[in-house]
């Protein structure tokens, strides 16, 4: 048996093209251009590129990209005045500051100071907060990201074993959130989990998120579960160079599970997708109308 392989990148696209319409729709019937400010602080390679790709795919779904590159010297405070700014603006109605920040600036402080109606990262504690206390909330991408590929593959969610393997704040606890208010039983495991295999094929959905390659093996996987792989790493490849993979052993999983997400191409693609959606559902609120894509 081979799993099924959960193409990420269609199902981002289709989303694109869904925040797309909706971001035209409000255009022509309120006047409103959804607009996002990326914030980059220092020179990071990796996330050059995360903020050139943001930028482009929100101009393609015809929404305004602002863009804010600082020098890594820049101090905290005029980070924090630049937030306070663009909290102000009325154009703006997604702020987005790059992580990772230089050292010397205390990304808590920076992220709290996100007003939690333009915290389209949903990384601010009122956003945390509201997802844990099953209410409405703006939530972190790549677990919003989770959830849609999931219900491409179940029909229903509810009543389903999900594991999180890993508890950050960016993913595995809004994603351990975001499958309970699924109505599915939900066990996070960490690095202190004991019998971590025996953990893992528990779950109909196994999510995880380590950052440690290939570590889930395929008999980690219950015969038949969906393996949504988060983790990205690059290794090196025995001829030389590098390559992506995932925190999951593709090969040893995919003749296991009954449906894998790919490393490049799975939960990664999504990402993106879920920040427009986002972008698109705080315009929406900043106008007084319901949250829509
Ligand atoms: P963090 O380093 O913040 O968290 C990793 C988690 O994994 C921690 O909770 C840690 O446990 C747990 N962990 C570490 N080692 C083990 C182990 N041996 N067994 C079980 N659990 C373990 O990572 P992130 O959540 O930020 O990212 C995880 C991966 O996802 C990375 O590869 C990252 O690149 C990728 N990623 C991909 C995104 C995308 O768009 N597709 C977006 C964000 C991240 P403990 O808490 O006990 O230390």
């Amino acid at each position: 048996m081979s799993a099924r392989i959960i193409d990420g990148k269609a199902e981002a696209a289709k989303l694109r093209a869904r925040v797309a319409e909706e971001a035209a729709a409000l255009k022509r019937d309120h006047g409103i251009v959804p607009g996002l400010a990326v914030v980059l602080v220092g020179d990071n390679p990796a996330s050059e590129v995360y903020v050139r790709n943001k930028a482009a795919q929100t101009r393609e779904a015809g929404m305004n990209s602002f863009e804010f590159r600082l020098p890594a010297e820049t101090t905290e405070a005029a980070l924090l005045a630049l937030v306070a700014d663009l909290n102000a603006r009325a154009d703006v109605h997604g702020i987005l500051v790059q992580l990772p920040l230089p050292a010397h600036i205390a990304a808590d402080k920076v992220l709290d100071a996100i007003a939690p109606d333009k915290d389209v990262d949903g990384f601010h504690p009122m956003n945390a907060g509201l997802l844990a206390t099953g209410r409405a909330a703006l939530a972190p991408c790549t677990p919003l990201g989770c959830v849609i590929l999931a219900k491409t593959v179940h029909e229903r969610l509810r009543g389903l074993n999900v594991v999180v393997v890993g508890r950050s704040t960016i993913v595995g606890r809004p994603a351990a959130q975001l499958f309970l208010k699924e109505d599915c039983t939900v066990t996070i495991a960490h690095s202190a989990t004991k019998d971590l295999p025996a953990v893992c094929r528990s779950a109909d959905i196994l999510v995880v998120a380590v950052g440690r390659p290939l570590m889930v093996k395929g008999d980690w996987v219950k015969p038949g579960a969906t393996v949504l792989d988060v983790g990205i790493n690059r290794v090196e490849k025995p001829e030389g160079g590098t390559r992506l993979v995932g925190d999951v052993d593709f090969e040893s999983a995919k003749s296991v599970a009954g449906a894998i997400t790919p490393v490049p191409g799975g939960v990664g693609p999504m990402t993106i997708a879920c920040l427009l959606a986002n972008t698109l559902t705080c315009a929406r609120m900043a106008s007084g109308l319901a949250a829509a894509a």
